[in-house]
């Protein structure tokens, strides 16, 4: 076992009630792009903004449309040797809850049932009106069927079921309201701008309390809605190791920091703990 994942295996073990937090690193080996470069510094143009979303028909069309040519990478994508590693650990009783910032659901799709997607799914679709939720996959459907000429588009993949598509007029793209009640359709993420609803908040500050510490995998905790947990965890005096390449906000909180993919370091991790007493493997 060499030194980075014996260090997280005594983590692990001294802590056996982990509260984990993941970020896009996890999603990357699954061809999800992430937004930041290794020193935590948008790679892109920030993402759109909930005002900008909610506030402008130019930007709602070009929303859609950039979704509509992204949504294939997002919805083919499946999960990496990171998700399937932390739902091994979960499956252990190592982890007393996965709270992710991703919005792609391959958590879940690998097996975590302890897991709570703080910035929403975006897989599903929200209306601002009547709140009904619907698929993603079915929006598709009509996205395509009422913009035909853009469904032959292709582009380089973007975070979030996004696609760099750009430098075209989007005024003509079609944009289909609530067939219910004519509300706004919003992907039933969390916007840039937006508040984290607060039941969420409050069932991952739950399980951080009844946590031994945590642990963060693949984030650069850029975002303040991630980066509180951090904070909270530390100021409860609860320990925080972090599997990162790059530089994350909290360096100077950590416990330990493992500098290496995140994929590669947490199957290494899952495959060298000792099993629990009491859990088969
Ligand atoms: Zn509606």
């Amino acid at each position: 076992m060499d030194a980075d994942t014996a260090a997280l295996a005594d983590f692990a073990t001294r802590h056996p009630r982990l509260f984990v937090l993941t970020g896009a690193g996890c999603s990357t080996d699954s061809g999800i792009p992430d937004y930041r470069d290794v020193n935590g510094e948008w790679k892109r143009p920030s993402p759109v903004t909930f005002q900008a979303f909610t506030g402008e028909d130019a930007t709602r069309r070009r929303y859609w449309a950039r979704s509509l040519v992204g949504w294939p990478t997002m919805a083919q994508a499946r999960p990496g040797a990171a998700h399937r590693a932390l739902a091994r650990l979960e499956s252990e009783g190592r982890i007393g809850l996965l709270l992710t910032q991703n919005v792609d659901g391959l958590h879940e799709a690998a097996g975590s049932t302890r897991a709570i997607d703080l910035h929403g799914r975006i897989d599903t679709v929200r209306c601002m009106g009547c709140e009904t939720r619907t698929p993603r996959a079915a929006l598709q459907q009509e996205l395509r069927r009422r913009n035909p000429s853009w469904a032959a588009l292709e582009a380089r993949a973007a975070p979030d079921g996004d696609a760099d598509l750009d430098n075209i007029d989007f005024s003509t793209f079609d944009v289909p309201d609530c067939p219910r009640c004519g509300g706004m359709l919003k992907p039933d993420v969390v916007f840039f701008g937006e508040s984290v609803p607060r039941d969420r908040v409050a069932a991952a500050f739950a399980a951080l309390a009844d946590a031994d510490a945590v642990l963060v995998a693949g984030s650069s905790l850029m975002v303040y809605s991630g980066f509180r947990f951090v904070q909270a965890a530390v100021a409860a005096g609860k320990p925080v190791a972090a599997v990162n390449l790059g530089r994350t906000r909290a360096d100077d909180l950590l416990t330990l920091k493992v500098a290496r993919p995140v994929g590669e370091a947490l199957e290494a991790l899952a495959s060298g703990l000792a099993p629990l007493p009491g859990v088969g493997r």
